[in-house]
This record gives structure tokens, C-alpha cells and sequence, in this order.
């Protein structure tokens, strides 16, 4: 793992008053681009081919300002990227696709690269949340199985090839080999997905930390099939549950479940400080509420989500806090230049 020393050093290495923002063209990066672009930054989207670029050119609006051609989504260009002043912004695609790359370049990632890891890792991501004291999901040994469960593979895979088992028996028809497999209690109640912004730049807001907490906005996936499962219920058709996202649509809480929701995301930066130096910038956490209106917390994603990308010109939460319309990519462009003018890049990008 490259030291945060020799990011300091880039960054103080950086002309400041010449940022870009580069991210790989896929997740929230039409988001990310228009966001920067309200923001006068820079952007440099990456490609791994020619057809990739025509999606922009239905939305050129969110069109970078300049796109590089890499061979793989793993190619990251580190000296071109060093030297246009390059800041990247990690998105789920980023996570998913790269692997341990980021590890070692020497490229400034928006936020704590080191999170990125512990996002990655399923048994690190529960430390982490039980270390916040979220309350979560009871884990099962495959062997002693005794309610419904969902089976997760390794890794940020959206749902895709996750299955329900009810008992160990059943587990074991459908799963030859155990590792890597996470065996979580299934959780029943309504699916909310808080984004979150942690800035360690100012006091001024909800204190969290040595900073302060921004609560952007609230989605909810949609999963095919089961978010559409009453209607094959409704026509006969047997169906076996499935969870791969395909979407997004908005959501707002009751107002009365909001402290609770705020207090979950500041006891994750919190946690998160102790654990591995922090979580600057945007963040998520995965939560299902049951009929009590107890919250249950089953994943972190630490840094943008999709979820975001229903918001780019601010949400029914984000015009409370601010004067512009303010998406969370908008956010993360100001909160660059804001470090970038007070010589503090080093507290928001390692
Ligand atoms: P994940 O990959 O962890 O984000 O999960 C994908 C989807 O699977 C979620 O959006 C939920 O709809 C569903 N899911 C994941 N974990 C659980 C759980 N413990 N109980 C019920 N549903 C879950």
C-alpha cells in the first residue's frame, strides 16, 4: 500500500489552482461530470473503447471535458493522471473492477483509499459496523442454519447470484464450496439507503468527528425480480427470488427517523477514524427498518453509490442544507477546491 506520505506529496506537488477530477465512464460518472462541471473543474472521464464515449454524446451535458483510452478498467494512465493534477474519484464500478490497483498508484483518491478495502471485505465491513453499533444481521454458519437466510458471494457484486436458503441441508444442495460465501439472516422490513457527505474541512453543520455530517440523500433500489414479484405472484408465475440491481428510485423517511439515521452515519465516521484513518467525503450505508422501526444496517458502501444519480440537481434533503442545487458528485468537486484553497487536500485524498 502506497504511504499517505507519498500522496502528501503529490498533492503538494499539484498546481491547485488546475485540478481534475477523473473517473473511470461507467456507475455515476454523467453525475460526477455535470457535478463537477457546475463546479468549474475539470473532468477526465476514462474509456475502455471508442463506443463507450457515444453514451455522452446523448448526454453532453455530463460529457467530460476530456476522455483518455485505457486498455482495461485496471489501466489506470498514472502519469498522465499526475500529470493533468489528477484526483480520482472511486465509484462502485472503480471498486468492482479494479481489485487491488489502487493499492500502490500513486494517484490521489478522493476520500481514504484504505476504505475502499474494508468496504471490499465483508467480514472487515461488519467490524466496522458493529464497531459504529449498528445493529446487523445475525451471521450463520453454513452448518447451523435455522431461518431464512441470504447466501452472498465475495466481493461487490449488486446482488447478482445471491440465493435464499432456509435450512443448512438446503444450503449445501446449493453451494459446494463455503469460502468466501457470507450467510446473513434475512431481513424483512422496507429497504432505505441514506448518502451520506463527511467533511473534515468545517465544524459548521452536524458535528461528526473532527468535522461535520451532510445528509444528502435517501433511494431505494429496485431488484429484478423481486421488487416486481407481486405481479408474477398475482399471474401464476413461479418465480425464485433474485436481488440484482437494476435501478433506483427516491425515497424521504418520517421526519422522526431522521436523528436516528444521522446518528448511524456519524458513529460510522467515528468508527471508521479508529479503525483505518477516516472517511472523508460521500458515503452510504445499506439499511432495512422493521415493522418496530428498528434499523438494521447490512452493508457500507464508502464512497458515491448509483443512488446518488436520482439527485443531480439536489434532493429533498440536500435544499435544506444548501443555497445551490447540490447533487453529491457537486459536492465532492466543492469540497476539492474548498481544500485546495485552504492547502488541505491531505485531509480529504489519500
Ligand atoms: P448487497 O449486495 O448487500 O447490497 O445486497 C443486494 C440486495 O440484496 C439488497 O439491496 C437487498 O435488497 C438484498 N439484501 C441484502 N442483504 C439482505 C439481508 N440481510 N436481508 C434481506 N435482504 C437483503
Amino acid at each position: 500500500m502506497i504511504s499517505r506520505k507519498e500522496i502528501e506529496k503529490v498533492l503538494k506537488s499539484y498546481d491547485k489552482k488546475n485540478l481534475s477530477l477523473a473517473t473511470l465512464c461507467s456507475h455515476s460518472s454523467l453525475q460526477i461530470f455535470y457535478g463537477a462541471r457546475k463546479e468549474k473543474v475539470h473532468t477526465i472521464g476514462l474509456v475502455t473503447n471508442e463506443a463507450q464515449k457515444k453514451l455522452y454524446d446523448a448526454f453532453p451535458k455530463a460529457k467530460p471535458d476530456e476522455f483518455i483510452e485505457v486498455e482495461d478498467a485496471e489501466d489506470f494512465p498514472e502519469s498522465e493522471l499526475l500529470s493533468k493534477n489528477a484526483l480520482i474519484i472511486p465509484h462502485g464500478s472503480i471498486v468492482e473492477y479494479t481489485g487491488d490497483l489502487l493499492d500502490g498508484l500513486k494517484v490521489p483518491v478522493l476520500g481514504n483509499r484504505l476504505s475502499l478495502l474494508w468496504e471490499k471485505d465483508r467480514t472487515k465491513m461488519f467490524e466496522w459496523m458493529k464497531k459504529a453499533g449498528l445493529r446487523t444481521p445475525l451471521i450463520f454458519n453454513p452448518d447451523k442454519i435455522d431461518r431464512p437466510c441470504v447466501v452472498k458471494h465475495l466481493g461487490a457484486k449488486g446482488g447478482r447470484g445471491y440465493a435464499i436458503v432456509h435450512s443448512s441441508e438446503e444450503f449445501h444442495s446449493k453451494f459446494e464450496n463455503v469460502k468466501g460465501v457470507m450467510v446473513q439472516e434475512y431481513l424483512t422490513g422496507v429497504r432505505v439507503y441514506p448518502h451520506y457527505f463527511y467533511s473534515p474541512l468545517s465544524k459548521k453543520g452536524y458535528r461528526a468527528s473532527g468535522g461535520h455530517l451532510e445528509m444528502m440523500s435517501i433511494d431505494r433500489r429496485f431488484e429484478s425480480n423481486i421488487d416486481e414479484s407481486y405481479r408474477t405472484m398475482m399471474a401464476g408465475v413461479p418465480i425464485k427470488a433474485s436481488f440484482t440491481v437494476v435501478g433506483n428510485e427516491p425515497l424521504v423517511l418520517r421526519e422522526s427517523l431522521l436523528p436516528e439515521v444521522l446518528e448511524m452515519g456519524k458513529n460510522t465516521v467515528e468508527a471508521a477514524d479508529k479503525l483505518f484513518g477516516g472517511i472523508p467525503g460521500p458515503f452510504c450505508l445499506e439499511l432495512i427498518v422493521d415493522e418496530t422501526l428498528q434499523f438494521y444496517a447490512f452493508e457500507i458502501s464508502a464512497r458515491i453509490v448509483a443512488g446518488t444519480n436520482i439527485y443531480p440537481e439536489g434532493s429533498p434533503y440536500s435544499v435544506y442544507s444548501f443555497d445551490e442545487n447540490m447533487s453529491t458528485a457537486r459536492r465532492i468537486a466543492k469540497e476539492v477546491k474548498d481544500a485546495a484553497k485552504k492547502d488541505m487536500l491531505e485531509k480529504i485524498a489519500y
